[in-house]
């Protein structure tokens, strides 16, 4: 894989385009002339958890496109959907700044045109944990994953490990429909104090932002102690739900699963995965951390 040198011209030019021939005109012309291309699906509202992902596609392919949707079929919840962050301008800015070739921003009436019927549902994976509590959640995200995918055909498409359900669910699809189509899975990006970033952090007020790096601590103190020889699930699994005991926070769920077909485990063995969601001060949040890994 060519990847791409790392300095940029002075003023980069980032495409913007806003229809799937458009993308798709830009990502075979690239590939036609021998170039492979990576993507970067997001819902805009770039933060660095997002650049990380940007520089992971830099380095693996020649073009690089993001695509920027706030995806309304993934949301259960319309108020999540109404507030959720829109920074357009800055994510252009941010896109140029990194180096990206191409940025695809659709309209909702552009994704789900009037009389649209087709959903993509992924058994049992699209039903558990996040699926339960957000009915419909993974539907959408299969959904636009594969309508991006076939819109972008890239070489390479780059997931975040923070939506760690989002990425075995995508595996899955990707495998099952033979969608020719590499899966780079990038590290969860953090904040100094460990919260992983996201785009709903800026809706924590001061208090709730500090009681969030509860959720971390709780995770690496598991991982610490399952390095000294805790392997018992339920033990490990009460030391995070004792860290994050606060008058702020209502626990959704905490577990240790399996990183492919995310079954839980009773004893952890080093790769599982801790997995959690919670609500702190009115936020859903998630995180997780792979057993062995830290
Ligand atoms: P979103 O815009 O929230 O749909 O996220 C778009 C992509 O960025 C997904 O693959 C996410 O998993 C990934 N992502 C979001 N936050 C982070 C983070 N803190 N670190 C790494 N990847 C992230």
């Amino acid at each position: 894989m060519a990847g791409r040198r790392s300095f940029l011209p002075l003023i980069h030019r980032v495409h913007i385009y806003t229809t799937p021939s458009q993308v798709q005109a830009f990502s075979d012309l690239n590939r036609s002339s021998g170039r492979t291309v990576a993507f970067v699906p997001t819902m805009g509202a770039l933060h660095e958890g997002h650049c990380s992902l940007i520089e992971m596609a830099r380095a693996n392919a020649d073009v690089t496109i993001v695509s920027s949707f706030v995806n309304p079929l993934q949301f259960d919840n319309a108020i999540d959907f109404e507030k959720y962050p829109s920074t357009a301008l800055a994510d252009e800015n941010v896109c140029r700044l990194h180096g990206v070739d191409a940025l695809y921003r659709p309209s909702e009436h552009v994704m789900y045109p009037e009389g649209f019927a087709t959903s993509i549902h992924i058994h049992h994976l699209s039903d558990i944990f996040e699926g339960a509590s957000r009915p419909g959640h993974f539907d959408g995200v299969a959904t636009v994953v594969t309508k991006l995918l076939h819109a972008v055909r890239p070489d390479i498409a780059v997931f975040g490990a923070k939506d760690f359900q989002q990425v075995a669910v995508v595996k899955r699809l990707v495998r099952d429909l033979d969608l020719p189509v590499r899966l780079i899975v990038a590290p969860t990006k953090r904040e100094s104090d460990g919260l992983a970033m996201s785009s709903r952090n800026v809706r924590l007020g001061v208090e709730g932002r500090r009681e969030a790096t509860r959720l971390n601590e709780g995770l690496r103190e598991a991982c610490t102690r399952f390095a000294q020889g805790t392997t018992r699930s339920s033990d490990l699994i009460d030391i995070v739900r004792s860290h994050c005991r606060s008058a702020m926070i209502v626990i959704d769920y905490i577990d240790i699963v399996d990183p492919d077909s995310l079954a839980t485990v009773p004893y952890a063995r080093e790769g599982d995965v801790i997995i959690l969601a919670m609500v702190v001060g009115g936020v859903r949040l998630i995180d997780n951390m792979i057993i062995g890994s830290s």
